[in-house]
């Protein structure tokens, strides 16, 4: 039986009327793997090669750009969020919205909620994990990596994380495992946890068949899925002999391509709600994108040596278009040709390798040139710089709002909620090791820019690796200075 090709048929898309649209997809991202944002980048560039909405843009809660600026820089007022999550929960339900400027809190219904944001009309959906095709996807993944499994002697484990801080998280993995169970491709399908029970520990115990598949529930390749489940389960490989049995373990179903379906269908299956009244159009470009494009593109041209944005120098090519380099690699004829859907991940790590969640860092790798047209030069901005050229186009308007670090400390909630209570003394630590090495002007603690840039880059909030580094701070897991 070819079980992959049977097992995918299920997802298609009919997404319609959508050209006029801005869809923003939503990752977890991480402070210190730069592979954990991988998997949302490139579903956002499967979208965007079928070319069904007027823009997608990503956006994450560790990395940039971040939750909080996301929605300023949507080209359209019609805007779909999909959080790429695999379980709805405490993200889905209260930190993503809040984030957003949503004030919808909790569980949310079938299709999704419809709210105006600052002009635009946001429709924001339930996670993809909860989608039914979802089966089909983890169906897929213990096909790649058992081809062979009979129904007979092969059990599925399907594995989650599991939290105990919402009780919906559970919901996506139990549905997915109940569909799999009914539809008999397995002797045995169980749902465990690593944080709950029944716990993925006990597995020896929970599944009795000869062979025993397990698929990490988990959106993103990482931490758990790449170390500490094969620690914590002695697993050597995709194949491995413990206690007699064998235990096939699969990559993640949030990296497999099909969830790209996945997540056009649960945009088309929520498409049925009304809309909220935004008094424009849905295909009403936004003017301030308008405008940040045309400052941009002015501010290029109009420089004989072109434009420097942080480390980053951006040249008018004679032939048309923009050449855009690291500012001290400029006349180097050895530099390497970046495509633009590669650029962000190219420039996401820095000359030493490291991960850089905030862009803004002094660290723009060096050895690189990317050549686009006009009509490209802001994306490839936003690519190696998120936000930074709306970010400056509403400081010279006066229209960006600036939020002091009390009101930043008060948002913040779970396991940061800490933050509250920092003194002025730690919170000025955190901003002398993180923001020094940033090309920001932290607005957020009183700093004053210097506009006389061409694009100046203010920080209008504390960044969530400021928050983190505060809360570290206080728990004593970095030391005071
Ligand atoms: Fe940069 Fe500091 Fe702003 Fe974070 S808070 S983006 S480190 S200036």
């Amino acid at each position: 039986m070819d079980k992959t090709s049977q097992q995918l048929e299920v997802v298609s898309t009919g997404v319609t009327d959508t050209a006029g649209r801005t869809l923003i997809l939503l990752g977890h991202g991480s402070h210190l793997n730069a592979d954990s944002a991988q998997a949302v980048r490139r579903h956002a560039q499967a979208v965007r090669e079928r070319g069904l909405f007027g823009e997608v843009i990503e956006a994450y809660w560790k990395e940039e750009p971040s939750l909080r600026q996301v929605l300023r820089l949507a080209r359209f007022r019609d805007v779909t969020v999909v959080p790429l999550f695999v379980s709805e929960g405490y993200f889905t339900n209260q930190v993503l919205p809040r984030e957003l400027g949503l004030t919808w809190r909790g569980p949310l219904p079938p299709q999704g909620v419809r709210e105006v944001v600052g002009g635009r009309q946001i429709h924001y959906t339930r996670p993809y994990g909860i989608h039914p095709a979802m089966s089909d996807v983890i169906l897929a993944r213990a096909a790649e990596v058992y081809p062979d499994w009979t129904p007979q002697d092969t059990a599925l484990v399907v594995l989650g994380h599991g939290t105990g801080r919402d009780p919906h998280s559970r919901e996506a993995i139990e549905q997915a495992a109940d569909r799999l169970r009914q539809g008999g491709h397995f002797a045995e399908v169980q749902a465990l946890y690593l944080d709950q029970e029944p716990n993925v520990a006990d597995w020896q115990t929970l599944t009795q068949a000869p062979t025993v598949v397990i698929v990490p529930f988990f959106a993103s390749e990482g931490w758990h899925t790449l170390e500490t489940i094969p620690a914590d389960l002695g697993l050597t490989g995709p194949v491995t002999r413990l206690g007699g049995r064998t235990v096939c373990y699969s990559r993640p179903v949030g990296t497999h391509p099909t969830v790209t379906e996945v997540v056009l269908r649960l945009v088309e299956d929520s498409a049925d709600t009304g809309n909220a009244d935004t008094g424009n159009t849905a295909a009403d470009l936004d003017p301030d994108w308008q405008a940040a494009g045309e400052t941009l593109a002015q501010a290029v041209t109009s420089g004989a040596g072109g434009l420097t944005v942080g480390e980053l120098c951006i040249t008018p090519l004679p032939e048309g278009g923009f050449h855009l380099c690291h500012q001290d690699d400029v006349g180097r004829a050895d530099l390497r040709a970046v495509p633009l859907g590669d650029l962000s991940a190219w420039t996401g790590r820095s000359d030493e390798g490291h991960h850089r969640p905030i862009r803004t860092g002094r660290t723009l790798p060096r050895g690189w040139f990317a050549a686009v047209s006009a009509a490209e030069v802001r994306a490839a901005l936003h690519a190696i710089y998120p936000a930074v050229l709306e970010q400056a186009h509403l400081w010279g308007l006066g229209r960006l709002p600036v939020t002091p670090w009390p009101e930043t400390a008060a948002r913040q909630s779970g396991r940061y909620a800490r933050v509250r209570r920092a003194a002025p003394e730690q919170v000025a630590q955190a901003r002398r090791d993180l923001c020094s090495a940033c090309l920001r002007t932290p607005l957020w603690a009183g700093e004053l820019l210097d506009d006389a840039a061409a694009v100046p880059l203010p920080c209008p909030e504390a960044c969530t690796l400021l928050v983190s580094q505060v809360r570290q701070l206080l728990s004593g897991e970095i030391a005071h200075a």
